[in-house]
């Protein structure tokens, strides 16, 4: 049977096409939106095999941020090594951050390689209890670029969730692309196979950020993700000489406090600038330990208590 609808624009790519909603003939046509939701295509075979997959993985939580530079791979890399203080959990970090893969250098694991064995990849393990898969693992040099148009990118993202041997996780940790992209839509559409999903959104303070922070709560409600809270990253910062403490960025609209009020959201955390942070990740360090005095610490073990909090209730 034809997958092109009756009222189709001429050069339809059809409803199942991976080009469905993205072709250049779709520019105008009513049901654009809804076919590059995916929501047309006929059930992808491989959903099975990742539902099968991830059924050793307990909570899929995704870090979402409207704009690129707001702090997302680190608070990601953050949660997951917050998370992982508890000896007696597993934890896995997911970098599908395709276009800009940060966790192997935030993580320290930029040499690293992925193997594979009869059961699958096996990510890298960077604690005892702290795996990760990126696909900077994948490049020849970590000056490669990642070139991709969507359906390799998106085959990409099947193949983490579906060959990945995590073993037993109780949380696996995203970290996505900045805005709505292609990626999203590919990740929603595989974990929503494998629930429970929820999302943590991060922004900073300025109205540059939640402007498009906003659009980022309209995707997860469309496409039925939960969102466990907003963590608001570089809200002041505090000077580690006379702790006086700054708001470099202003939040002139009411930063991610009012973003929480506005959209009956929890705030999460409110993280300070420290610029021990961004050496700790340059050099692939994990700063929870390494500057347990900080601020910036205390907040990221809060909002790691907060994920466990929701995650708790919604089993
Ligand atoms: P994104 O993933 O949103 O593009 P990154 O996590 O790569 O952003 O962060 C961008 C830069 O800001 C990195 O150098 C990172 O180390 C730094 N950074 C992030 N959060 C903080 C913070 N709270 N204090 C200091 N530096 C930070």
């Amino acid at each position: 049977m034809s997958s092109v609808p009756e009222n189709a624009p001429d050069h339809c790519p059809g409803t199942n096409s991976e080009d469905a909603g993205k072709a250049s003939a779709c520019a105008g046509c009513p049901n654009q939106q809804i076919c590059s939701s995916g929501a047309t295509k006929a059930p992808d075979p491989d959903l099975d095999a990742v539902k099968e997959r991830l059924s050793s993985v307990k909570y899929k939580i995704l870090v979402l941020s409207g704009k690129g530079g707001v702090g997302k791979s680190t608070v990601t890399a953050m949660i997951g090594r917050a998370l992982a203080l508890d000896e007696s959990k597993e934890v896995g970090i997911l970098d599908i951050d395709i276009c800009g893969p940060s966790q192997p250098r935030v993580l320290g694991a930029l040499e690293e390689k992925i193997h594979s064995s009869g059961a699958g990849w096996s990510p890298i393990y960077v604690g005892e209890n702290l795996a990760v898969m990126s696909i900077g693992f994948l490049l020849n040099s970590k000056d490669d670029a990642v070139i991709w148009r969507g359906p390799k990118k998106n085959g990409m993202i099947k193949q983490f969730l579906r060959d990945v041997d995590w073993g037993t996780l109780d949380y696996m940790v995203v970290d996505t692309p900045p805005g709505t992209s292609d990626e999203h839509l590919s990740i929603v559409q595989y974990l929503s196979a494998a629930p429970p999903v929820a999302a943590i959104i991060v922004t900073t303070p300025q109205e540059v950020a939640l402007l498009d922070v906003r659009k980022e709560i309209t995707f997860c409600r469309k496409v039925n993700i939960p969102i466990i809270g907003i963590v608001e990253n570089m809200t002041t910062f505090v000077c580690p000489k006379c702790k006086t403490e700054t708001a470099i960025f202003p939040p002139t609209t009411g930063g991610g406090e009012q973003l929480a009020i506005d959209f009956d959201l929890p705030l999460l955390g409110r993280l300070p600038i420290d610029p021990r942070i961004a050496k700790a990740c340059d050099h692939g360090e994990n700063f929870l330990t390494e500057v347990p005095d900080s601020p910036a610490t205390a907040a990221y073990k809060e909002v790691a208590k907060r994920i466990v909090e929701f995650c708790n209730v919604q089993s």
